[in-house]
């Protein structure tokens, strides 16, 4: 299967070959645990797992490097503001660590209600300070680095490409002048590598360094432990367009300037969730999160079709009529997988649910078009002209990318089998016992007919629901 994926800083579709053949590289920014995540952020990482899920549908072996920031990332991108984990501790009375670890299990608790795949490695920030270190040693080494005000900055002149992921302009770099308050800068958009002289009086996540005590800059760790995982050069970074500017632009600049080498091959964003006043964002106060969609009586599936349904390069506008309008959907298609369910087993596809295979695979080799891929698998399921154990194939096939929840539909639990159901299934045992037993199996082919599967056991009758 062939995938094109848009590379922003090409800003063009391209076949995707990887480095080596059949293993993908590919890390992922992840979260800044100082808060819950909001449904936005988590559009970014179901976009992600659904380009992780198409490699490897594709056949590729993905190696799925995630980072969880819990040191260093100030509220704003470019060193100014407050420390993230730092304003949260204040206001929570909690210390750091705990702040951390609390924020980083609400985090993967999300992810995998969403059925977003674990990354393979997980890093933590604040385990790879050493890491970190030895990457600004070797910008020391060749020259990429100042010493200013206690603080140690990447520089910025010394990397001509400097800016190019985002098209970034001379004229942006200065107008950089206006946002930037630190007086040690040389250049407005110069970065903090390290931090000694921290302006926070009550910094409590210090380390010894070469400069002296102190803390990463954010957007260090990423280039760090991407290169420690996937190695000096790898496949994919991706994370929401927001990184374009500052965030991944430094990152390319330490990472290249450190090894004097290209780095990543696709830089992959994904657009943002809005809500009515712009970017869904957490400094806006309010934010939605998916407990509070679930408490609402979402499902997490629910959110996951709801972002299915537009592009990943394209803006969403959350509203809860959007979010009810994917439920009543996704509840349909469940109905439908059901039905299909209670038909048999799932046999291998046909030719002709294998034409909806094969356009789906297109669609989602085209750059990831998730919603013309729900569109095959809706065609798929509606039509009758294929037997319904092959679509129930073909949907479980569509399934390990989109991960809808088609697999797992199950008929409704032993407890919860309509008083109809369990009446037959004692007529059918009384039968048994009276020795009808033509009665008995027309009651069974009735029972399988509703999706009841029954089997007499030395043990006695049990009947399970059929898939
Ligand atoms: P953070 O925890 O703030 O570092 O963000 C985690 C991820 O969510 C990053 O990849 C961001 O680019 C992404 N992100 C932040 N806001 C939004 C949004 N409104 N819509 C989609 N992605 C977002
Ligand atoms: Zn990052």
């Amino acid at each position: 299967m062939k995938i094109n994926l848009y590379s922003t800083m090409d800003r063009e579709v391209r076949e995707f070959i990887p480095l080596e053949d059949t293993r993908a590289g590919m890390y992922a920014c992840g979260p800044t645990v100082y808060n819950y995540a909001h449904v936005g952020n988590l559009r970014t990482y179901i976009f992600e797992d659904i380009l992780r899920r198409t490699l490897e549908y594709a056949g590729y072996r993905v190696e799925h490097v995630m980072n969880v920031t819990d040191v260093g990332h100030l509220t704003d991108d470019q060193d100014d503001g407050e420390d993230k984990m730092l304003k949260s501790s204040r206001e929570t009375g909690m210390s750091v660590w705990d702040i951390a670890d609390y924020y980083t299990k609400s985090f993967f608790s999300d992810l995998s209600r969403l059925r977003a795949l674990e990354p393979t490695v997980v890093c933590r920030a604040t385990d790879h300070i050493e890491d970190m270190i030895a990457l600004v040693k070797r910008l020391e080494e060749r020259g990429h680095t100042y010493e200013s005000g206690g603080n140690i900055y990447f520089s910025i002149d010394t990397f001509p490409q400097y800016g190019r992921l985002a098209r970034l302009q001379l004229d942006d770099l200065q107008s950089g002048a206006r946002i930037a308050v630190d007086e040690n800068k040389r250049n407005p958009k110069d970065f903090v590598l390290w931090f000694t002289k921290s302006k926070f009086e009550n910094q409590v996540m210090l380390w010894d360094s070469p400069w002296g005590k102190g803390y990463p800059g954010w957007h260090l760790e990423c280039s760090a432990m991407s290169m420690k995982y996937l190695g000096e050069q790898f496949d994919i970074h991706c994370g929401g367009t927001d990184h374009i500017s500052v965030h991944h632009t430094n990152e390319i600049a330490q990472s290249e300037a450190a090894t004097g080498k290209p780095w990543v091959r696709w830089w992959c964003h994904g657009e943002f969730l809005l809500d009515e006043t712009g970017k869904m964002s957490k400094s806006k106060g309010d934010f939605l999160t998916l407990d509070f969609l679930e408490k609402q009586g979402y499902e997490a599936d629910d959110y996951r079709y709801f972002c299915l349904g537009a592009h990943y390069r394209s803006q969403l506008r959350f509203s809860f009529e959007a979010l009810d309008h994917a439920r009543t959907s996704r509840k349909n298609l469940i109905s439908r997988i059901l039905e299909l369910k209670r038909s048999g087993v799932p046999l291998p596809p046909g030719p002709e649910a294998s034409e909806y295979l094969g356009r789906f695979e297109q669609h989602a080799g085209e750059d990831l078009n998730m919603p013309r891929c729900l569109s095959e698998l809706w065609g798929l399921v509606k039509d009758s002209s294929i037997p319904p154990q092959q679509r129930l194939a073909a949907a479980y096939q569509m399934d390990t990318i989109l991960a809808v929840g088609i697999r797992e539909a199950e008929q409704p639990e032993a407890g919860e089998l309509d008083e109809e159901l369990q009446e037959l299934i004692l007529q059918r045992e009384e039968a048994r016992r009276q020795k009808e037993y033509s009665r008995a199996d027309e009651l069974r082919d009735i029972l399988l007919k509703r999706g009841i599967e029954i089997q007499d056991t030395p043990s006695g009758t049990v009947w399970k629901k059929r898939v």
